[in-house]
């Protein structure tokens, strides 16, 4: 999640006198990371993923599950006495938001593709950190949200509102639950602060027959003046309502990042990349319920936008909750304030153009951008930058740094990118482009090049199906840098932002339409027409499977004309299967004949014997979800869960294959 520098980061009255100082020096370093490394070219396809995993224990005796806020040590464990273990086996741990979070990467990036290496890698980081958290009952678990989140005992803390929560001042979230390390509560704070109030998540809560009108956990406190006044103004009815970045940055996701030869492929790569993203948010769905209630939407993404939303209600367009809204802008800065159309954290804004398939009406959203940093990147004395480029960074700097550390003001620009990645890392969009180092010049080939990151995906339970998605995603990014010169992925972007919405609709996978191309080929035009998923992904005309998935799969010589002969393939090491059995996965989730993770785990409530129709998730519900996810993530068939979860053919073989 960004820098993790040392030292000690200012609060947001005291930083905000910083945000020019550290957009301008940022904008240079940004500058000569182009003038070093724009001309570097050849650089393999490198890449990886992350996942992330919730510490949790469960509970035999009282039928309880909660997540473990005491257990963060064990990532300082796996990068200190068990560093060389990690190193070996290619391993790497790092801090997320949540204290009960883990994140995990390969240590070293894969090369191309080798079938089974993914999976493997993810099942040693799983296998390592469980072996860790063993004797003290914990277990890490790749779940994308838990059930019970902010809930009367989601965590072990013993007596969470001993003591007020002066970071998040949530309803809910006590403070514990965010991870030591400074940047965390004061990113927390500071977004809070600058926003002018506290966040606001209102999500369509699942009607039942019982379920009540209203969201009846909000409450009036009288811890803070303003804050608990809000809630009740803030939370709509008929919605689950949270108030707390937490809720969102403490879900878990699944990440891949992968390089491109150069910046001209890294652009087209991303541009290739920005429509597949709502669509892959769509089938890797997994979150049906949000603080012990079931949710009218299937996906996390928007729960995180609201969460990190630090604009101001002018930004956002709307009146303030509570006459008493000190907002967090600078009152000599007003006259440069614009209205901002989107969270921080939002599906990609801007395609970043330099091909000649790109046509600048394509970017047709609207999308503040700061004049002073375009009207500086494309005419400086260091590197101009072409337009298209420039508008997308110009919109990276319309926002504040958020967090800013005292120690890391003085920077020298030539060799330093801090600043820069202050603004880069605090911008969340579907996809993230990556610039390289400052040293990753020509010459300097061992540092790292022009990375395009792939942020939507939900995380799945178990490492089969994480493997799978990711090795789907490499297969379509392999084959739009293959094919550069013959895929034009070009669609309206607003076409683009109005699939991300469709993505969060329950059951998006079987019931919803959405924007795609008739075709990809090079003359293909710029219009799109509405498609069902099963569509997306397996009509012959600009389906995934036959536009890019076979494509490349012929082309590396995997196969003759289609994935499905993966299956018969006399291959010895058995990798070809395994493919088979990934694409597999994808194509039914898509086709609906298997259930997202989202539908089954909804099913899991819906059919649960506690359950009173009213939508919400009890504490014995939450422990059983819990106790199902660790067999899922186990391949435990004892009860049957792989076999109906995955499927007879794909469980039977997941479960005689595990790596
Ligand atoms: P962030 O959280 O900023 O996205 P991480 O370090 O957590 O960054 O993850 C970066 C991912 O990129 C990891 O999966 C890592 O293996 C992968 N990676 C590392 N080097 C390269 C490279 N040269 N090209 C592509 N991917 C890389
Ligand atoms: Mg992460
Ligand atoms: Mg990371
Ligand atoms: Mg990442």
């Amino acid at each position: 999640m960004g820098l993790l520098s040392s030292g000690t980061p200012l609060t947001w009255i005291e930083s905000r006198k910083y945000n020019d100082y550290v957009r301008e020096n940022g904008l240079k370093q940004l500058l000569y990371v182009f003038k070093f490394c724009s001309r570097r070219t050849g650089d393999p396809l490198y890449w990886g993923d992350e996942i992330e995993y919730l510490l949790c224990q469960l509970n035999d005796g009282t039928k309880e599950a909660c997540l473990t806020l005491n257990h963060d040590s064990v990532i300082d464990d796996l990068n200190g006495k068990y560093n060389k273990e990690c190193e070996d086996l290619n391993l790497k741990f790092h801090p997320e938001y949540g204290r009960y979070m883990v994140e995990s990467t390969p240590r070293r990036p894969y090369f191309d593709l080798n079938v089974g290496e993914t999976e493997q890698n993810m099942a040693m980081r799983r296998r390592l950190l469980s072996k860790l958290l063993e004797n003290s009952g914990v277990l890490p678990l790749s779940m994308a949200v838990f059930p019970r989140m902010g809930c009367e005992g989601f965590t072990n803390l013993q007596n969470p509102w001993s003591h007020k929560n002066c970071i998040s001042r949530s309803l809910y979230l006590p403070d514990e639950i965010i991870n030591r390390h400074a940047r965390f509560p004061t990113l927390t704070a500071n977004i809070r602060i600058r926003r002018g109030e506290k966040v606001c998540i209102n999500v369509p809560m699942y009607c039942d027959t019982n379920t009540p009108a209203v969201d009846d956990t909000v409450y009036q406190r009288t811890w803070f003046d303003r804050e608990d006044r809000e809630s009740i103004v803030a939370s709509k009815p008929g919605n689950i309502y949270m108030d707390s970045m937490g809720f969102g940055m403490g879900c878990s996701c699944l990440q891949e990042t992968f390089s491109a030869p150069n910046v001209d492929a890294a652009r087209y790569l991303y541009d290739g990349l920005v429509n597949i993203a709502p669509i892959m948010l769509a089938v890797s769905a997994s979150s049906p319920f949000f603080k012990g209630w079931l949710a009218e939407w299937d996906v996390r993404w928007n729960i995180i936008a609201n969460a990190v939303d630090d604009r101001t209600p002018f930004e956002r367009g709307e009146e303030p909750l509570t006459n008493s809204v000190y907002g967090g802008i600078a009152k000599e800065k007003k006259a440069k304030t614009q209205r901002i159309q989107k969270s921080r954290y939002s599906v990609t804004d801007l395609y970043l153009g330099g091909n000649r398939f790109f046509k600048r009406e394509m970017n047709d959203a609207p999308v503040a951008i700061n004049e002073d940093a375009y009207a500086m990147m494309v005419d400086n004395d260091i590197f101009k930058m072409d337009e298209d480029l420039a508008r997308h960074f110009a919109h990276l700097f319309v926002r504040d740094p958020l967090v800013i550390y005292n120690e890391s003001l003085e920077q020298d620009n030539l060799t330093q990118t801090d600043h820069f990645e202050n603004i880069q890392s605090t911008n969340w969009q579907t996809l993230r482009f990556k610039p390289p180092v400052q040293s990753a010049t020509p010459e300097n080939t061992s540092a790292v090049g022009w990375r395009v990151e792939f942020r939507p995906l939900e995380v799945q339970l178990t490492d089969f199906e994480n493997a799978a998605f990711a090795t789907f995603l490499y297969l379509i990014v392999k084959c739009l840098l293959v094919f550069s010169d013959d895929i034009n992925p070009y669609v309206p972007i607003s076409k683009v932002w109005e699939n991300m919405d469709t993505a969060h609709v329950r059951d998006s996978v079987l019931k919803c339409d959405f924007h795609w191309k008739r075709s990809f080929s090079a003359d293909s035009d710029y219009t799109t027409a509405l498609y069902n998923l099963d569509d997306i992904f397996h009509n012959p005309q600009s389906g995934i499977f036959p536009t890019f998935i076979d494509r490349i799969l012929r082309h590396e010589g995997y196969v003759a004309r289609t994935w499905k002969e993966l299956k018969h393939s006399k291959n010895e090491d058995g990798n070809c299967k395994r493919l088979y059995y990934y694409l597999k996965l994808v194509s039914d989730r898509a086709k609906g004949s298997l259930p997202t993770t989202a539908r089954y785990m909804r099913d899991v409530v819906l059919n649960h014997p506690d359950y009173q129709k009213d939508s919400r998730i009890t504490k014995k519900m939450n422990y059983d979800i819990m106790r199902l996810a660790q067999r899922l993530t186990n391949l435990d068939d004892t009860y049957n869960d792989v076999t109906q979860f995955l499927g007879s053919e794909l469980g039977t073989y997941v479960i005689n294959h595990a790596l």
